[in-house]
């Protein structure tokens, strides 16, 4: 990140004009997009065109094209807002994306040549470039328009009948947030023409702007510890958020929550790198971002976050990191990422041994507490239970079974639980299907995976090891029916 200092909403004013002629010009280049990919605009123009296409129409049609062909949302409203009302600070309740024609910009006169402007109003963001806030879209009421495809049609600017929707098609594209292109035939040029469609180079833009993580490589992160580095080579900031002039290395994580979680993700760096912490939503917006809450420089988050997609993000600076925080903006952290429930955790995902698929499903957590409340972080000195719990596939249910454990350690030693309670190695070649214990099966079996305790008594300080439950039936003895997303255990 570069340096940031208020998180003051203060809109701020930009103008984009399309123009009749060359001289029309743009400075929305530096990349800001609305949070979410989406914006709800007020189509109500009053009003049909010559040839009886009503405006509020062939504005509809222009927003649903960049909506069909880009990663962009247009919603559109059918009622009408008036684009130059409760624009500007100390508006942002009202905030709304407004469309007429007007005699002037809001007040200021129109140039002769240009065909309409979209005025726009950005907030400080967080992470590079401003969020979109508002944008509204003014016709130039001095000249005249109509609906048409193709060619434009003959004459200069105050005799000419303007195609309307491509215009609209045109200014959308700044609503959503792109500048001026030149470079190729494009929607986007700055100057309008005989195209009257979207071109591939106006939905390259607008899906680069909005490819959010896709603009980086990006991994899942885990619960328990997410090893890594700021290093060169590693995505920056400005591609990531496709413009700005944030050029810090960033490490780019999601998190998919299965339901409703409180969670924390801490971050320790080697000392050296200046790290920190972002936590967003699938899309990069309701970025909240840490630098050293949890102490000795290290950032922390913490909240509840919904069920779904997150995105969390390792930077550091693009320039002025200093001691005491850090030396430099490149190096190794660790991330731990925990989370707390009042239940088991829905485990997602399944797998199994021979590529069967079970109507199963897994769930598990570690509590401290009796099953009061569910961790995966643990201190060694404290006793702990790691519990599991499988919903039976009901065609297996009644049916002679087993259940299994196994866990593997960080160095991928897998243990499983033998008959007799113990955690023993895996031995595939003495037996491939582990067992734990063999009954018939129930609609629902609860695994003491592990009862009251503690790993300072085995000697462990520190680990973080996934536990893994499953279940087959004695009638397809090869096959084990187990958890995607294992059951995380963080012992420190
Ligand atoms: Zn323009």
């Amino acid at each position: 990140m570069t340096c940031y200092r208020s998180l003051l909403a203060v809109p701020v004013l930009i103008m984009s004009m399309f123009g009749a002629s060359a001289h029309a010009f743009d400075i929305s280049a530096n990349a800001n997009k609305w949070p979410g990919a989406q914006a709800l605009i007020f189509t109500g123009v009053p009003g049909t065109s010559r040839s009886g296409t009503p405006w509020s129409v062939a504005l509809q049609r222009a927003a649903g094209e960049w909506t069909e062909k880009t990663r962009f949302n247009f919603d559109v409203s059918p009622l009408y807002r008036d684009p130059c009302a409760g624009t500007g600070p100390g508006s942002l309740p009202e905030l709304l994306n407004g469309i007429d024609f007007r005699n002037t910009v809001c007040g200021n006169a129109f140039n002769a040549s240009t065909l309409a402007v979209t005025v726009f109003f950005t907030e400080f963001n967080i992470l590079g470039t401003a969020d979109i806030v508002e944008a509204d879209i003014i016709f130039n009421n001095n000249l005249n328009f109509d609906v048409y495809d193709g060619p434009q049609r003959p004459g200069s600017n105050a005799t000419r009948e303007y195609d309307f929707q491509r215009i609209a098609l045109h200014e959308l594209g700044h609503v959503l947030g792109l500048g001026h292109d030149d470079s190729q035939p494009a929607i986007m040029n700055s100057t309008i023409g005989n195209l009257s469609r979207l071109q591939a180079d106006d939905i390259n833009g607008a899906d680069t702007l909005y490819a959010g993580i896709e603009n980086c490589d990006y991994r899942p992160a885990r619960f328990g510890w997410v090893f890594g580095s700021l290093e060169s080579g590693d995505c920056r900031v400005q591609q990531l958020l496709s413009g700005g002039s944030d050029n810090s290395f960033v490490d780019v994580y999601t998190l998919d929550l299965t339901e409703e979680l409180f969670v924390t993700v801490d971050l320790i760096t080697d000392g050296q790198l200046d790290g920190v912490l972002f936590v967003g939503n699938a899309s990069l917006g309701a970025l909240r971002v840490d630098e050293d809450s949890a102490g000795n420089c290290n950032p922390r988050l913490t909240g509840t976050l919904p069920a779904g997609r997150h995105t969390i993000l390792v930077n550091t600076y693009s320039s002025n990191v200093a001691p005491p925080c850090g030396v430099t903006n490149t190096g190794n952290y660790r991330m731990s990422v925990v989370l707390q429930s009042g239940d088991l955790l829905t485990l997602s995902g399944q797998q199994s041994f021979q590529g069967g698929t079970a109507n199963a499903r897994f769930f598990g957590g570690v509590t401290r507490n009796g099953g009061q409340s569910y961790t995966n972080r643990v201190s060694s000195i404290q006793a702990f239970d790691v519990r599991g719990r499988i919903e039976i596939d009901p065609q297996h249910q009644g049916q002679p079974g087993f259940l299994a454990v196994a866990l593997i350690t960080p160095q991928g030693e897998i243990l499983v639980k033998n008959t007799a309670g113990e955690l023993v190695a895996y031995q595939p070649d003495v037996q491939l299907v582990p067992v734990s214990e063999r009954k018939v099966l129930d609609a629902v079996e609860d695994l003491d995976i592990l009862t009251q305790f503690r790993a300072a008594e085995a000697g462990i300080s520190e680990i973080d090891v996934d536990f893994y439950i499953g279940y087959g039936v004695d009638s397809n003895p090869g096959e084990l029916y187990f958890n995607g997303q294992p059951i995380n255990v963080l012992i420190e």
